[in-house]
């Protein structure tokens, strides 16, 4: 009879994590000598979490989403995103890792206004294949973007242009999605149709981390945690609960 042999319990929570941050610190030089943006940062998100991140302006909420999505690297701590160290890995490895695993979207979309919609997708793909070329049309039709395939972003509604940069952020079909203030450019009803398409994403078994400056009550379902200078609110609520 084999025995199957059960993983101990922090294997076992590690895989179930997206996000473990500990004793994260980022620091910047600065004209005054250097600023703190993150300090001492103890963090857990499991897989299939939605997330908001609050907190004043300069609290260091897109710090905290850019070294979870490897774009920087912390001054000190450890960083370790659906199970890869990203404080140890070079900067070509982060962009690889960025590229197969992690979806941005910011809140001025980033597109490139000589390229048309779908080519601005194709952007997030290794090359133009034909294949490429389709699942591009695919996620811009499930974004209701069928007839502006060839539009350039300047002839789309900024709801519009947002929704582009959410196909590209979904190309790769990645596991976790962090979106920057997403709909702090957005009327209130194209700000609902991508939070539609982020708890989408989520109940498709994604991981969501939202900075929002939106202070209304959480969506049920959804943990909220809050940064102030650099440090996080001293809540039992920034520990995800176990399944
Ligand atoms: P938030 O997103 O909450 O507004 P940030 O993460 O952008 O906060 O910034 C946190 C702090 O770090 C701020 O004081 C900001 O000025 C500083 N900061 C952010 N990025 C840099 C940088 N590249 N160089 C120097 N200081 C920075």
């Amino acid at each position: 009879m084999s025995v199957v042999q059960q993983p101990d319990s922090s294997e076992a929570r590690v895989a179930a994590s997206a996000v473990t941050l500990r004793g994260v610190g980022k620091t910047y030089p600065s004209s005054k000598g250097r600023v703190d943006a993150l300090d001492g940062i103890d963090l857990e998100i499991a897989r299939g979490e939605f997330v908001e991140v609050r907190g004043p302006s300069g609290a260091g909420k897109s710090t905290l989403l850019a070294l979870i999505g490897g774009l920087a690297k912390p001054t000190r701590g450890e960083v370790v995103v659906l199970g890869q160290p990203l404080d140890r890995l070079s900067a070509s490895q982060r962009a690889t890792f960025r590229r197969e695993h992690v979806g941005f979207v910011f809140q001025l979309f980033h597109l490139l206004p000589y390229l048309n919609v779908c080519d601005n997708v194709l952007l997030a793909a290794a090359r133009r294949t034909a294949e490429a070329k389709e699942r591009a049309e695919t996620l811009l039709r499930d974004l209701g973007l069928a007839d502006r395939m060839t539009h350039r972003p300047g002839q789309l509604s900024a709801g519009e242009r947002q929704r582009v940069a959410l196909a590209r952020a979904l190309f790769h079909d990645p596991e976790l999605l962090l979106a920057d203030e997403p709909t702090g450019n957005l009327d209130a009803e194209n700000a609902a149709v991508v939070m539609e398409h982020l708890e989408r994403f989520q109940q498709a078994g994604g991981t969501v981390i939202l900075v929002t400056h939106d202070d209304r009550a959480a969506r049920a379902g959804r943990r909220v945690i809050r940064l102030v200078g650099g440090r996080l609110e001293p809540s039992d609520r920034n520990v995800a609960s176990p399944e």
